[in-house]
């Protein structure tokens, strides 16, 4: 190759990483994306509800509202091409008192102006008919909601980016990058075979690690490295047969959907994720907390067991605000942000990132001018 070792570096093998990656191959570009650990897609996109989100809830022309609503059009033809398993179940979002109605009605006001295809507004009865098992006052219906093996995605995108004549290197930790005289950067890449890379174009998308990632870059402006902070979220699984065939969320709690229910692809009923601030990424699930989950379950199923509920898994969310504090868009700097030519950086990449990853990538390659 001329100039450079390669025309794209990007950090990080997660869903977004390998999406910016997909992107860019399918430019003509030749790609390298580094993963630190031993094998992709093993950060935040290994533990979230692979749920394929509609694009209701977010305020219209945002980042997440946008990129959303176009990454699930993109992401249901990329699965249909590749032969990913996926369930285009729907999803019901739920009123579980007289006085949440009212939200509902402003929830299907902002999916209307988000271009959300499909929704309906549906009285208790009707919700009924559909799932008789749930209890609410009324609900809407996203026909457009999914749920999806979202490794087989991974691997589909590794795929692609290989077969273009990229490489995705796994052990190998993005140490830092130092821009050229000339335009491109210097990478340089740890592992058991420490070396040094060049390239045109570098995108970090390393997800809870955004902010550390950013400050190896030289010439980062540090005044612009926002603060991290990490939600955590607790799963359930139910032991017994799944009570809905659809996706059941209440209302969006403050800085999160909020705790809703899903039957994966294996057919059994997940419950989570709750929301808590943590100081550093941690997985465990505390068996006490199962106390919470039946109380809010129970809003929306009051048929659930005593006894039901065994632990299952946390994930942690990539955000930028605090508890208490108004949940911000999606970042993704270019040029224009940090005065870097040919670097994007991605910060607070948490919920909808995974359904909106492809569209991510095209945002990215826009933003490098490609
Ligand atoms: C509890 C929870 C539930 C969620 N549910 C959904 C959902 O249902 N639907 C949805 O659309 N979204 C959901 N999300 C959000 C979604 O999971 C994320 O937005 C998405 O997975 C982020 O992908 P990513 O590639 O940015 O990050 P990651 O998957 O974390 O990938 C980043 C990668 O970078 C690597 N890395 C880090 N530092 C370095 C380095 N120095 N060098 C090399 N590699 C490095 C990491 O090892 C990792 O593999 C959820 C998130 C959480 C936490």
């Amino acid at each position: 190759m001329a100039e450079f070792d390669f025309d794209a570096v990007v950090v990080g093998a997660g869903a977004v990483g390998l999406a910016c990656g997909l992107a860019l191959s399918r430019r003509g570009l030749v790609v390298a994306v580094l993963e630190r650990e031993a094998a992709i897609g093993q950060g935040v996109s290994s533990r979230n509800s692979e749920v394929i989100h509609g694009g209701l809830y977010y305020p219209t022309g945002s980042l997440k509202a946008r990129l959303c609503v176009a990454g699930r059009r993109m992401l249901y033809a990329f699965l249909d091409a590749h032969q990913v398993a996926y369930d285009r179940c729907g999803k019901l979002v739920v009123a579980t008192s007289i006085e949440e109605l009212p939200r509902l009605d402003a929830i299907l006001e902002q999916a209307g102006a988000n271009d959300v295809e499909e929704m309906s507004r549906l009285s208790r009865a009707e919700a009924l008919a559909l799932e008789p098992e749930l209890a609410c006052e009324g609900a809407l219906l996203s026909p457009q909601s999914g749920v999806f093996d979202s490794h087989g995605y991974m691997l589909a995108m590794q795929g692609e980016i290989e077969a273009a004549g990229g490489a995705v290197v796994v052990s190998t930790p993005f140490e830092g990058a130092a821009p050229l005289s000339g335009g491109g950067f210097e990478v340089r890449a740890g592992g058991a075979e420490p070396t040094r890379l060049t390239c045109r174009h570098l995108v970090t998308a390393p997800g809870l690690s955004a902010q550390d990632v950013a400050g190896r870059v030289e010439g980062f402006p540090a005044d612009l490295i926002p603060k991290a902070h990490f939600g955590k979220g607790m799963y359930f699984r139910l032991q017994g047969k799944a009570p809905f065939a659809r996706l059941v969320y209440p209302p969006p709690i403050p800085g999160a959907l909020g705790t809703h229910y899903r039957r994966d692809l294996g057919g059994q009923a997940v419950f989570g994720p709750d929301l808590s601030y943590v100081d550093a990424p941690d997985y465990s699930v505390d068996p006490a907390a199962a106390g919470e989950f039946y109380r809010y379950i129970r809003k929306f199923w009051p048929g659930l067991p005593d006894g039901a509920l065994a632990p299952d898994y946390a994930g942690v969310r990539p955000k930028l605000h605090g508890p208490g504090e108004p949940q911000p868009d999606f970042r993704i700097d270019g040029e224009a942000a940090h005065g870097l030519p040919g670097l994007v950086a991605l910060f607070g990449i948490e919920s909808p990132g995974l359904t909106s990853s492809l569209a991510i990538g095209e945002e990215v390659a826009a933003r490098l001018g490609l």
